[in-house]
């Protein structure tokens, strides 16, 4: 589709809503980050920092540098350090170590050169700091480029932060076609994460009326015929492939600025992916790829719809009344999944008594038909992208997993297909029945 159309203008839509995604520019091509000087000027930015980790910066930020210095900016590099020996993490830690010395530099604009974690760790400051950013991507592993959600951890819990989208999502192909395999294979993940969040999100709309916008969900369906076609072929590093999940990726970003909301792209197969990140350093475990954490999700996800599916008439069970405490250890961790669960908790009568109406019941079933994908298809996709499809693949244990699959419901006040399948009475039971039938092998 023709994207362009869809940046820095003003769209009233029939959802009601007037969008407007206030980004400038988007360029996948080799040439792109000839375009850098220009929307520095028209920042009339003349000071320029440039943040990377030490592999992007080897990878690209040092051309960038070159880029602006030949143009006569002032230009300094941030490098953002390694997080106990591992790839940066986007904490609240790291990123006030980052305003410290963005501080210093005094520049008018920030630029970041990576993927998940140094975009967010820049739109974050960026926002913080009232500076206009843009983002050079190295690897179609995520979709937050174009979104202006921040996901960071404060204080251990992982939060999303509303912050302001890049001004311009700038890549070379080359760059992004020679990103590690599973970088690509997690994009995918994240990508195809979507069929369940729309689920997720129409489910909410018919149960609290939350906003929905049919404009916006139809962009993400239109964009399955080109990412979709041949998954495997991202496996192989088909330029066309990755191109297509490229912009697959930047349009679903774009999406949730839109709509303001991360609703579009994250709802219970998130939950997975976010549990397993904020019990890591008490586990201490290390980080998996968002994306690959989110594709074992998704076909949670997907399994839980296909069983509500199969109910002929609910008979609704109570969720537990309180968070488990000893699963979360730390105080911080309670303390705020405790104020997420009791918000859910508020709700959820009014809920049970709407799905005891067999009408309603059926009408979600109905919408998991229609928007939800079958376990098996999914599975079949993730593997075909080359994306972990196992807790093994992935490096976690089955018991790990599945702890974190009976918890996810309690660290998100939004209303979920986990929760549903709580109140139907499919979870906690079924938790090893999933495992063993789509995450074992
Ligand atoms: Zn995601
Ligand atoms: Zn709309």
């Amino acid at each position: 589709m023709d994207y362009k159309k869809l940046l820095n203008c003003q769209l009233e839509c029939q959802c009601g809503q007037s969008h407007h995604i206030p980004i400038e520019d988007f360029c996948y091509a080799e040439d792109s980050l000839q375009k850098i000087p220009q929307l520095a000027k028209n920042k009339n930015a003349h000071k320029i920092s440039v943040m990377a980790d030490k592999r992007t910066f080897e990878i690209c930020a040092k051309d960038v540098i070159c880029e602006l210095s030949q143009n006569k900016h002032n230009v300094q590099d941030i490098i953002i350090p390694d997080t106990n020996g591992e790839e940066p993490q986007c904490d609240d830690i790291t990123c006030n170590l980052l305003k410290e010395q963005i501080s210093q530099n005094q520049p008018q604009l920030l630029i970041a050169v990576g993927s998940g974690t140094i975009n967010d760790l820049c739109k974050w400051a960026a926002f913080e700091m009232n500076l206009p950013y843009l983002v050079v991507a190295t690897a179609a592993s995520m979709n937050g480029y174009a979104s202006a959600n921040v996901g960071a951890k404060v204080n251990g819990v992982k939060v999303i932060i509303r912050a302001r989208p890049p001004l311009a999502v700038l890549a070379k192909p080359a760059i992004i076609e020679n990103a590690p395999a599973e970088m690509t294979a997690a994009g995918f993940a994240d990508t195809i994460a979507k069929f369940q969040s729309t689920a997720d999100w129409v489910i909410n709309n018919l149960l609290f009326d939350e906003y929905f916008c049919h404009y916006c969900a139809n962009i993400l369906e239109g964009l399955q015929v080109h990412y979709l076609k041949q998954p495997q072929k991202l496996r192989q590093g088909d330029k066309e492939a990755i191109k297509a999940l490229f912009e697959a990726l930047f349009l679903t970003g774009a999406a949730m600025t839109m709509i303001g909301t991360s609703a579009p792209a994250s709802g219970g197969e998130h939950l997975l992916s976010h549990t397993l990140d904020m019990t890591a350093n008490i586990d201490n475990q290390g980080h998996w790829l968002h994306g690959l954490q989110v594709g074992l999700g998704t076909i949670v996800s997907a399994e839980l719809y296909q069983m509500i599916g199969e109910i002929d008439k609910p008979k609704l069970h109570d969720m537990p009344d309180n968070i488990d405490q000893k699963y979360w250890r730390e105080d911080l961790l309670i303390k705020t999944v405790d104020r997420q669960y009791k918000g859910k908790k508020e709700y959820l009568p009014q809920i049970k008594e709407k799905i005891s109406n067999q009408a309603v019941f059926e009408q979600i079933q109905q919408i998991a038909s229609q928007r939800s994908k079958a376990p098996g298809q999914i599975k079949d996709w993730l593997r075909k992208a080359g994306a972990a499809v196992s807790y093994k693949e992935l490096g976690c244990s089955r018991q790990r997993l599945k702890r974190a699959m009976l918890h996810m419901h309690e660290m998100r006040s939004r209303f979920t297909v986990v929760d549903l399948a709580w109140l139907v009475g499919i979870l906690p039971n079924a938790a090893d029945y999933i495992i063993d039938k789509w995450l074992t092998d």
